[in-house]
Parts: structure tokens; C-alpha cells; sequence
């Protein structure tokens, strides 16, 4: 989502950066009225507003929310500054504040949200496959968070793919839930790994889209389970770059899985999408 429109009355602060290398980081932003944060469901994003110099009216961007419905004194996001092939306009701004400065911003919205029933209504046990590239993570970390709140039993695999290891945002928590919860799978992978930001990384290589390719007899995140991935057993969600939204379908299709946008006529579908641009 890209625009611009009215200012709206939400006024927010920023109260917390941690910058995994200088152009990624997680931010927070709490209600300047000091209010608490209004209710949303995990996955759903915030437009972010800020009003620059020359221009009268605000300009928003959309951010997946990352932290998870349960918090109610902050909007936690993962934020990458945009700088190729030029330097974005919003995230330019965004990496430049600092604590305590100000932005607006308008209720949550958005449909990415998790699927729990089936088309029938019935509820919908299916395993989880979560499936992020880049800052892509940001809403599985509010579904994560979210399923640990309210005690889940539902299986959950989360594949991350990054281009350094250090762009692994919340590897820490992440890797510390996967050794507590049998329910929960970390499978992390890293593009660039003989970069510097890469140093000391002896895990998966490749894009994210490479642990669903078949290697030896079974793709990496069909050893990690156990199975064969079919839409019997597995419901993916994709969030992040539209290449790899296009090579995951292009993967999951042969094997008989339909997107939210594809659904089958009776209104099922076993993959869900989001794009960020
Ligand atoms: C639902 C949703 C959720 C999102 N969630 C997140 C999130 O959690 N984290 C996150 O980091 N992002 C997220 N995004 C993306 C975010 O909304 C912004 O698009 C992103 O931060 C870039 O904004 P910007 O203003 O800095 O870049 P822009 O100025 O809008 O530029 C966008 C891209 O286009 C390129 N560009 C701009 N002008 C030109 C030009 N003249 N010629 C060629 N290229 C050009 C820029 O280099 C940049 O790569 C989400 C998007 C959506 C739709």
C-alpha cells in the first residue's frame, strides 16, 4: 500500500529501535496520548504517516504488525530501509528519527490474517507453513507470539530466508521457541553466505523457495516434518517478495495446492498471500 490522503488524528511516537545492521530494524511506536493500542488480529499492518517538507498533505506507507495482539503498549515493526535502485522516501525518513519523534498512523487492517476454519467452518488443524522472505517475517512473528499466548497446539513450521545471516531478525526468540515447542519448526536459510554479514553461518544456503525443492528424496522441509507436504496435511502462508510469492505457488501447484486468490469452487484454498510490493 502506497499513498496519500488527510491527515488522520492518530499521532504515534517512536520508543524503541534495534537495528540488526543499518538498514534493518525493529521499531516500536505507542500512542502519543499514551493510550493503549487499539485491538487488531496477527497479520494485519499499519499505515505509518509522515508529512514532508513542501507537501500538505500526509504520505503513508503499510507496515505488518509483528508484535502480537496480546501487546497493547506498543506497534512492534520490521522495517527495511529501501535503498536500491534509489533511496525510498518513507523508510529514508523512518531510519533518520530517533526516539520520541513523532508519526501517524491509522488503525490496523488487512486480511493476512491466520486461517482457523475451513471453508465448511469447520476448524482447520492443518499444519502450518509459514514462508518469508526478507522483512516478510514481520507477521508470523505476531502469529507466533500470538499462538504462544493463547497456548496453541496447532503445528507450525516457519521458513525464513534472508541474505545475510544477520538479516535473520528474531533468530534469538525464534530458535529458543523451536528447542521449547515440539509444536514449533525454525528453518532459516541465508542467500549470501560468504558475505561478511554472513560470517560463522553453517546453516541452510539459498533462497527461501529452496527448502521446497526435492534434494535427495525430499525437499529440506519435508525431512524437517517427516512427510510429503500435500493439502491434506499442510496450509502455507507466503508473505514478502512477489518472486518468491511466484516460485512457491509455482512449486506447491503441481502438487495440488490453491492460492486465496485461485480458490476452488467450493471456496477452499490452502495457500494464503501477501505482497509488500
Ligand atoms: C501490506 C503491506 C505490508 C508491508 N509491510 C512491510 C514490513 O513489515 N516491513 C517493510 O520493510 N516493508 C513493508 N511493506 C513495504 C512498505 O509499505 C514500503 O513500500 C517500503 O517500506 C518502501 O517505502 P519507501 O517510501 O521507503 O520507498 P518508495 O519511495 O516508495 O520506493 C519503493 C521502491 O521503489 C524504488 N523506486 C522509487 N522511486 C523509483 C524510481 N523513480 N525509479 C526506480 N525505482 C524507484 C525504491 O528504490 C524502492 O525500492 C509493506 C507493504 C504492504 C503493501
Amino acid at each position: 500500500m502506497s499513498s496519500s490522503g488527510p491527515a488522520q488524528p492518530n499521532i504515534g511516537k517512536l520508543t524503541y529501535r534495534e537495528n540488526l545492521t543499518p538498514d534493518l530494524a525493529i521499531l516500536r511506536m505507542q500512542p502519543a496520548d499514551g493510550s493503549l493500542i487499539p485491538d487488531f488480529k496477527a497479520g494485519q499492518f499499519v499505515a505509518l504517516g509522515l508529512q514532508f517538507q513542501g507537501d500538505d498533505r500526509v504520505t503513508y506507507r503499510a507496515y505488518s504488525l509483528s508484535s502480537p495482539p496480546e501487546e497493547r503498549r506498543y506497534f512492534e515493526f520490521y522495517v527495511k530501509w529501501a535503498t536500491e535502485p534509489v533511496m525510498g522516501k518513507f523508510t529514508s525518513a523512518l531510519f533518520n528519527m530517533k526516539d520520541g519523534d513523532t508519526l501517524y498512523w491509522r488503525k490496523p487492517a488487512g486480511a493476512f490474517t491466520i486461517e482457523d476454519k475451513k471453508a465448511d467452518g469447520t476448524p482447520d488443524t492443518r499444519r502450518l507453513v509459514l514462508v518469508a522472505s526478507g522483512t516478510g517475517l514481520a507477521p508470523f512473528i505476531s502469529y507466533i507470539l500470538h499462538f504462544k499466548s493463547i497456548g496453541s497446539k496447532r503445528k507450525v513450521v516457519l521458513l525464513h530466508g534472508a541474505k545475510y545471516a544477520q538479516e535473520l531478525g528474531y533468530r534469538g526468540i525464534l530458535e529458543k521457541m523451536a528447542a521449547d515447542d515440539p509444536n514449533f519448526t525454525y528453518i532459516p536459510t541465508v542467500s549470501r553466505p560468504d558475505h561478511e554479514l554472513s560470517r560463522g553461518w553453517q546453516g541452510n544456503v539459498g533462497r527461501v523457495e529452496s527448502l521446497l525443492v526435492d534434494r535427495d528424496g525430499g525437499s529440506p522441509l519435508e525431512k524437517a516434518i517427516g512427510e510429503k507436504v500435500a493439502p491434506d496435511n499442510s496450509f502455507f502462508h507466503i508473505c514478502g517478495y512477489q518472486g518468491t510469492i511466484d516460485t512457491v505457488t509455482s512449486i506447491l501447484g503441481p502438487l495440488g495446492f490453491v492460492t486465496n486468490r485461485n480458490k476452488r469452487k467450493d471456496g477452499s484454498f490452502d495457500i494464503k498471500i501477501e505482497t509488500y510490493g
